[in-house]
């Protein structure tokens, strides 16, 4: 299992949002974690990165316990295993799509590998694009580039918060095709929080959270 949840535990101002919530997922599978708003996927998402810590639990990332390890060690373990996809692109302003492509890798392995940038650059259809400044790109390219940042440093597990939430119905559609075919080609795993039915044709694979899941009995 590339990544495993047991019996998480965590309170959002003294009230439980997760209170012995489980999860597997195995490594190359595709998951949609659905749920209304409020219902706590980004929570989750947080918890799984490490950037939140649970009252109690088990949340193993590539046989990491990241819930029991220090802060700088849970960092670590997301840059060389997690990619995330945000719901705004978090590109520096003053470079190219390629220099933040270049710095991104920079920043998580120490080294630049410049033909996996050309390659997903390529892959995505924004390879013309490579020179342009972040406000300088349309927001289908803003969301393809977000997807090449999470993918450049060959991560293991890629997240994406609503990667379609502000997309009109063509762009929904490609984004979600290139999640697929990328995370297929790439060999990653990948977990896809959304409250956008259209997705589901997609990715038939669902984790919904609900109050039922959310609360142990
Ligand atoms: P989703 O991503 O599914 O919409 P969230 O994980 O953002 O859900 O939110 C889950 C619950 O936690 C909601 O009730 C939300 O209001 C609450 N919440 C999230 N973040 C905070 C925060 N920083 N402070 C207080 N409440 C929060
Ligand atoms: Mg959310």
């Amino acid at each position: 299992m590339l990544l495993e949840i047991e019996n998480l535990h965590y309170n959002i101002n003294e009230k439980p949002l997760f209170a012995g919530f489980n999860l597997s997922i195995e490594e190359q599978s595709h998951h949609l974690l659905v749920g209304l708003s409020g219902s706590g996927k980004t929570t989750l998402i947080n918890l799984i990165c490490g950037l939140l810590s649970p009252e109690k639990g088990v949340i193993r990332v590539a046989d990491h316990d990241i819930a029991s390890i220090s802060e700088s060690a849970r960092d670590k373990i997301r840059r060389e295993h997690i990619g995330i996809v945000f719901q705004t692109l978090r590109l520096v302003s003053a470079l190219d799509l390629s220099a933040n492509l270049l710095l991104a890798q920079r920043l998580s392995r120490g080294t630049t590998d410049a033909p996996l940038i050309a390659s997903l650059l390529e892959r995505l259809g924004i390879a013309h694009r490579a020179r342009a400044k972040p406000h300088q790109m349309s927001q289908g390219e803003a969301q393809r580039a977000a997807i090449a940042r999470a993918l450049v440093t060959r991560p293991r597990l890629l997240i994406a918060d609503e990667p379609t939430s502000a997309l009109d119905e063509t762009n929904t559609q490609q984004v979600a095709d290139l999640l697929l075919e990328c995370a297929t080609d790439y060999g990653v795993t990948l977990l896809i929080a959304t409250h956008d039915d259209r997705l589901t044709p997609v990715f038939p694979n669902r984790i919904a959270l609900t109050e039922h899941m959310l609360k142990a009995a």
